[in-house]
Formats: C-alpha cells, sequence, structure tokens
C-alpha cells in the first residue's frame, strides 16, 4: 500500500531462487540453439529477475521432433489410461509440495497476488490434473445404428503433437488448462509460455519429469511471440494449436495454421464482458461483485466485467458506493497479504492503459475516480471508473486489460439486452436480479459463453469456459476441453447373414 510519499512498499521475504531458465526439450534442460536469452522483469520496480533461454525456430523444430516421436513411438499415448491418470495424479502432488514457491515465481513474472496465488492459482493447477486424471480412463466412442447391415462403431483417439501458446495474465491457469486434458486424452505437446512469464511453466517441466511424465511428452519453448510463436503457428508437423491470448494474434495464428499443414486451430480470445445490474439487487453485495469483476487480478483477465450496466432506479446510490469502495481500495505490493491489486504486467501494458485513460477523458467520459499511476516505481495504476461513456466510445468497445470500468445507466431489460450485445466479442457476461425469469430471459439473449447468474468469476473444472464471436472458439475446463484433444474415427464392418 502507497506510504506518505507515494512510494510502494515492498516486500523481498518471499522472492523465490530461479533455479529453471533454460528450454526444456525431451526431458532436458537445454540452452537455445542460438544461445539466446531473454530478460525477465519484475513489474513491482521493473527490475530484472532472470535471464531465459530465447527459443527461436529451431528450437521448435527440435520440440516438435521430440513430441513427434513421444507420440508416434512413446508409451504415453499407449499406456492405460488409468496409468496416464496416476502420473498426473502424482504430477498434482507435486504441484502441492512446492505452493509457496510456485506462487512466487508467478508474483514476480506476473504481479499476481501472492496470497491469491497461494489459495487459487497453484492448488487449482492440482485440482486440474486431478480432474482430467479422473477423466484418462473412461475414453470411448459410441456403438452406431447404422441403417443397412453394417456394423459401426467410433474410437476417440488423441489428435497428437499439440501446441499450446500461453498469456502472461494467468501463467499457471492457462497452462494446466490445457495441458492437463492434453495429456489425459494421450497427447503430446510443446507449450510456448509467454514471454514476460516464462519461470512457472519451466518449474512444471521439472516436477512433470519427477512425476514420471516420459521425456518429448512435455516441452517447452520458451520465446516471444513473433519468432517461437509464429514457428509453431506455421509448423508443418504440429497436429493442433491450443492458442490463448489477444483476438488480434488469435487471427495471425489462424491464418497461419491454414496456409502451412491446415492444423487444427482452438482460440480462446479476449473478452469486453458486460456486467447487468437490475434495480432489486442488494446494492453493497452488488457493488463488491462489480468491483471485484474489474479489479480481480488488477483487470487482466479476459472475462472481466468491464462494461457495468445499472438499472436507472438504483444508479446513483449504486455508483457512490462503488466510488467509495474504489477509492479504498488496497493497491500496492502483491506480497503483501493485504494488498488486493498489484502492478499491471509489465511496461507495456502498463503504458497502454494509461493511453486508454486519456483517451477516455478525451472522448468526453467523466472520471470518477482513479486515472492515475500509483507510487514512482513499477507499474500499478489506480482502480479507475468512468461514467458518461457512449458505446461506440473506445474505452466500451476495446478490451483494455486493465484496472478500467465503464458505468452505465439502463431503463429496460430489452434496451441493456441490445447495448451488452452489442460488442465485437462474447466471452462472458454477469446478470444480478431477484427476478429468475429477468434472469432467465438475460442469458438466453446474451450471446457469450458463459452467463454468471448472482456471481462472476464461478469457475469450476467441470464448467466449459469460451467464447462466442471474436472471442474465439474451441473450450476449455470440462470434458468438452478432453474431447478437443481427441479426434473421432468410424470404424465400420458388414455384418454377413449366417449360413446356419
Ligand atoms: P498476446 O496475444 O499478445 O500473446 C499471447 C501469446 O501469443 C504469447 O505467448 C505470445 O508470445 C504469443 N504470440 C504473440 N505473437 C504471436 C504470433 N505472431 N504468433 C504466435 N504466437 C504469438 O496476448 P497476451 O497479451 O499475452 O494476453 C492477453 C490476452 O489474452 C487478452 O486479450 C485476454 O483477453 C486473452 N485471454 C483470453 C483467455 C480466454 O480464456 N479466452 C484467457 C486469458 C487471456
Amino acid at each position: 500500500q502507497s506510504n506518505a510519499n507515494g512510494s510502494l512498499k515492498t516486500y523481498d521475504a518471499h522472492v523465490p531462487e530461479i533455479k529453471f531458465t533454460k528450454l526444456f526439450i525431451n526431458g532436458k534442460f537445454v540452452d537455445s540453439v542460438k544461445g539466446r536469452t531473454l530478460e525477465t522483469i519484475d513489474p513491482r520496480n521493473g527490475q530484472a529477475t532472470a535471464r531465459v533461454a530465447e527459443g527461436d525456430k529451431e528450437d521448435v523444430d527440435l520440440a516438435v521432433k521430440a513430441a513427434r516421436q513421444a507420440f508416434d513411438h512413446g508409451p504415453w499415448p499407449r499406456m492405460p489410461g488409468y496409468q496416464r491418470g496416476r502420473i498426473m495424479s502424482k504430477f498434482a502432488d507435486l504441484i502441492e509440495e512446492n505452493i509457496d514457491e510456485l506462487a512466487a515465481l508467478d508474483t514476480i513474472d506476473a504481479g499476481k497476488l501472492f496470497s491469491v496465488g497461494k489459495a487459487q492459482d497453484i492448488p487449482h493447477a492440482a485440482t486440474m490434473l486431478r480432474y482430467y486424471a479422473g477423466a484418462a480412463d473412461k475414453i470411448h466412442g459410441e456403438v452406431l445404428k447404422m441403417s443397412r447391415e453394417l456394423h459401426g462403431y467410433t474410437l476417440r483417439e488423441p489428435v497428437g503433437v499439440i501446441a499450446h501458446i500461453i498469456p502472461w495474465n494467468f501463467p499457471t491457469a492457462v497452462f494446466f488448462m490445457k495441458v492437463a486434458p492434453a495429456l489425459a486424452a494421450g497427447c503430446t505437446m510443446v507449450v510456448k509460455p509467454a514471454e514476460q512469464t516464462p519461470l512457472s511453466a519451466l518449474f512444471y517441466a521439472h516436477l512433470a519429469k519427477k512425476a514420471g511424465i516420459p521425456d518429448g511428452v512435455i516441452n517447452i519453448v520458451t520465446g516471444f511471440g513473433r519468432t517461437a510463436g509464429a514457428a509453431i503457428s506455421n509448423h508443418m508437423d504440429i497436429d493442433m494449436v491450443s492458442f490463448t491470448g489477444s483476438t488480434e494474434v488469435g487471427r495471425i495464428v489462424m491464418q497461419a495454421a491454414a496456409t502451412s499443414n491446415l492444423k487444427q486451430v482452438s482460440l480462446e480470445l479476449g473478452g469486453k464482458s458486460p456486467l447487468i445490474i437490475f434495480d432489486d439487487v442488494d446494492l453493497d453485495a452488488a457493488t463488491d461483485l462489480a468491483l471485484t469483476g474489474i479489479l480481480h487480478n488488477k483487470g487482466e483477465i479476459c472475462v472481466a466485467g468491464s462494461r457495468v450496466y445499472v438499472q436507472e432506479g438504483i444508479y446513483e446510490e449504486f455508483k457512490n458506493k462503488l466510488v467509495a469502495k474504489a477509492k479504498a481500495w488496497p493497491v500496492g505490493d502483491p506480497f503483501d497479504p493485504n494488498v488486493r491489486h498489484g502492478p499491471q504486467v509489465d511496461k507495456k501494458q502498463f503504458e497502454k492503459i494509461l493511453a486508454y485513460i486519456e483517451h477516455g477523458k478525451r472522448e468526453g467520459a467523466t472520471l470518477l475516480t482513479g486515472g492515475e499511476r500509483l507510487g514512482t516505481e513499477g507499474y500499478y495504476i489506480q482502480p479507475t471508473i468512468f461514467t458518461n461513456v457512449k458505446e461506440d466510445n473506445m474505452i466500451v468497445k476495446d478490451e483494455i486489460f486493465g484496472p478500467i470500468m465503464s458505468l452505465m445507466k439502463f431503463k429496460t431489460t430489452e434496451e441493456v439486452i441490445k447495448r451488452a450485445n452489442d460488442t465485437r466479442y462474447g466471452l462472458a457476461a454477469g446478470v444480478l436480479t431477484k427476478n429468475i425469469d429477468m434472469a432467465n430471459t438475460v442469458s438466453r439473449s446474451i450471446r457469450a459463453g458463459t452467463i454468471w447468474i448472482n456471481c462472476y468469476f464461478a469457475f469450476d473444472n467441470d464448467c466449459p469456459l469460451g467464447g462466442y464471436k471474436m472471442s474465439g472458439f474451441g473450450r476449455d475446463f470440462g470434458l468438452d476441453a478432453l474431447h478437443k484433444y481427441l479426434q473421432v474415427k468410424s470404424v465400420v464392418t458388414p455384418i454377413y447373414k449366417s449360413p446356419w
């Protein structure tokens, strides 16, 4: 939290030793072929924390070769599902033995709250592995009711070599959303973490090996998107690219997939999610939820409730309460257990958010609170709320990916549904009301992959997450994610009439 002179108190007690900085290919930590490294930066102060191998095309080629060999000839796709599940459960146990260290790595890489990492992100990685471990021996096709004298059935087979491209905002959660179901399906893989946040992924490679995952099944290539990422999406021997990141890069990945080997593509992209609040709600609970909806993970969350629509009867009171709470929201060092909001991930993101704030002011929006950086070092931004915005303002249309809320007033259900759908995105939406008919109407009318009624960020391993419209396609979580890494083979044989 900031002190009188505006600088932020820093906590270094938890900063971990960084043990893994090389690429992980075929079960070994190795330097990149060109010997290059990239710097990771602590967003609390902008200072370098480590130098990590910078992978490029040659390294992607080696990683794909290892994954292909492990898929075509290795034990992983061939072992009984329960055995894959046992190894995945061991991987989960090892994660639980290292929670503090892993949470601290994500904090110094991404500025994420250490307390939340310890309580949520890292334990959740273990539960994801266990969820899919339990599904690994329940993968089967079906018997078909053929119309002629044919016997037909389907098999579900692993898609093959998968490339997972990961963003920086949830380095652990997105890693396991992708890796856990792909492992259960019997796929092998190359993972490219975001260049800003490679540290925990390399630690996970070490734990995977210790758990007994065979060499070549998980390979990690740390590096930049325009080099290592592009080499992945253009590769001729990758069967599928599972991408989470911005809509802009998702388009590039899909184009590259189309012009290379037509690899399958799954895109989990950006959002600009509406939160709709009717006038029958409890104001305290609703203001808390709306604030958490935009400030959790400092707004760097794809499903952030960045467009908040409040019904006119409660608008003034809601606004006043919301602003008072936003002003008291504790921002500061993410290792401080009292803080609820750390620094933005890096200088680029920090500057992009501040530029959007300036743009909002120029567009004539009213700044109710925030709007400035906090402190004199690091990438901290105040919780910021704009009102008097129009649907075509840039701050309402674009995904800002920061702690910036647009607060708007509405009259009727019909009107708010129309405005909420007036976006190119369709990732999530929230509706708060005690009226079940209203909740049902809104949830069926919003074109988005997830609708939360009287809650927000209610994630579950069993609950699919993914986009409509330009928020992408394909689902993470749930059995839908497992099926994404499986393909259906039909087997047909004639039924001959018995001569007896
Ligand atoms: P980004 O698109 O800039 O980068 C994502 C990944 O793609 C990184 O690993 C990056 O190195 C790589 N990349 C960049 N250029 C590439 C290229 N030309 N070819 C191949 N790979 C390339 O996104 P980001 O800034 O890291 O993450 C924020 C974005 O992710 C936001 O838009 C957010 O909404 C989205 N996101 C979506 C979900 C979801 O489930 N839908 C979850 C988390 C984040």
